[in-house]
């Protein structure tokens, strides 16, 4: 998916000089429904006119100016596009843990998987992504973003941690290998103490980082590590907080104990990943500050069935077991205490299947209309772009998505996206 005439108009433009002027794009779509994720309302028979990247009228009859383009959507559900806020793109354990996997990844191939990631996701509807920091030493996600950003690329919009920052001996680091090999093989951004913590978390925006990802417990898929410990301590908590926020940056923590989870919330970290054994108090204090949380169930669920039929190593699925009883009951605390909950889907397993996230989700909460706030609104207040993206609203870039069938109806119809536009630009329709 080369955007293709990306050269040949940048070569027209660059010989007409400063007097050129591209002519404006229409677009109108006419869709037999738009949901209205802000209000929780579907609106029949909509159309929705699109000049270049911007949504510009919706209504039942738009006038759209002569030659605009008309795509027949009118068998189809439209819907904001999606967005998915824990997308690793170089983080495949289909077949290894972090530290057998990624050590055998040259930064050659990380960018290509990066590259072809991003764009199987935004085919089956994610217009935007958050990457929660990856595997190896470099920044293919980076690479990746900037050459969607230019319009190289066909991608989503993506918004990127390059790697989780991790304590010596924690879950961003690698820890199978023998003490005495010739070299210490250690996780990409290993950091310990406040001067080292605010030294990477530099050092991440130095190379182009828009968030910044802690590992502030251990976790499943590693070696070594405690889920229910909280890998720093309440002083560095602060250290990485202070330092991410000072330069205007988001900051995120993976934490499944309620120790870290308490920790990272108390130092004012913007999200939490997992918190799979949160407890109550811990529940009330992100509802009191706004801590946003994405549970990422679909892929302990994927865990778990693998480790049932031997598919993962017995420690790990041990691991799995232990943080997969709680939960679900974290997830419901946390919707009784009014606390976002966004879509994520931890892509360890193959791509494609990170849609069914929202069907995870609306498992443990019946609540079709929250489930797609999950992934489009409130995943769009968190990245601060609420006025930009989220919802088929005038002013608003035209990311939109169309399913033959409503998700309000069957959750599991999101995973049937027959036609995806991002910012004006068709890249699918089957319909
Ligand atoms: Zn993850």
């Amino acid at each position: 998916m080369i955007k293709s005439g990306f050269i040949g108009v940048g070569l027209v433009l660059a010989v007409m000089g400063t007097c050129a002027q591209a002519e404006d794009q229409w677009t109108v779509l006419k869709c037999g429904s738009v949901l209205d994720v802000e209000n929780k309302k579907t609106l029949q028979n909509q159309q929705v006119l699109i000049k270049n990247d911007t949504i510009t009228k919706i209504g039942t009859d738009v006038q759209a100016p002569g030659g605009a383009k008309v795509v027949d959507l009118s068998k189809s559900v439209c819907l904001p596009g999606l967005m998915d806020m824990h997308a690793h793109l170089v983080t495949d354990l289909t077949s290894a843990t972090l530290d057998q996997a990624s050590p055998t990844q040259s930064y050659g191939y990380n960018a290509l998987m990066a590259m072809r990631n991003a764009q199987t996701l935004l085919s089956v509807g994610f217009t935007t992504i958050r990457v929660p920091g990856d595997m190896g030493y470099y920044y293919p996600d980076i690479e990746v973003r900037n050459a969607i950003n230019r319009g190289e690329y066909q991608g989503p919009r993506m918004l990127v941690a390059p790697h989780a920052i991790s304590a010596l001996g924690g879950h961003g680091d690698y820890n199978s290998y023998a003490p005495d090999l010739p070299h210490k093989v250690l996780g990409p951004l290993i950091a310990d103490g406040p001067e080292e913590i605010r030294k990477a978390v530099r050092e991440e925006i130095k190379y182009g980082a828009d968030w910044i990802k802690v590992m502030a417990s251990g976790g499943v898929m590693s070696q070594h590590d405690d889920p229910e410990v909280a890998a720093y301590s309440p002083e560095e908590f602060k250290a990485f907080a202070d330092e991410a926020h000072r330069y205007k940056k988001k900051i995120t923590a993976h934490a499944h104990g309620d120790a870290a989870i308490r920790a990272a919330v108390e130092a004012g970290f913007d999200s939490i990943e997992h918190a799979t054994m949160m407890e109550e108090a811990t529940a009330k204090l992100m509802a009191k500050q706004g801590t946003y949380y994405i549970p990422t169930l679909y892929v302990l669920d994927w865990i778990l069935d693998r480790g049932a039929t031997g598919g993962i190593s017995a420690n790990n699925y041990e691991k799995a077991q232990l943080v997969g009883t709680m939960h679900s009951d974290s997830v419901k605390m946390a919707y009784k205490h009014n606390i976002k909950i966004l879509i994520g889907s931890d892509p360890i397993f193959p791509m494609k299947e990170a849609i069914k996230e929202f069907q995870a989700l609306a498992k443990r909460i019946p609540d079709n209309w929250y489930v797609l706030q999950a992934g489009t609104i409130n995943s769009a207040e968190m990245l601060g772009l609420k006025d930009k993206i989220g919802s088929i609203v005038v002013g608003k870039k035209a990311d939109i998505v169309a399913t033959p069938a409503s998700p309000i109806d069957d959750i599991s119809n999101i995973e049937k996206v027959s036609f995806v536009m991002k910012s004006g630009d068709v890249v699918r329709n089957d319909s």
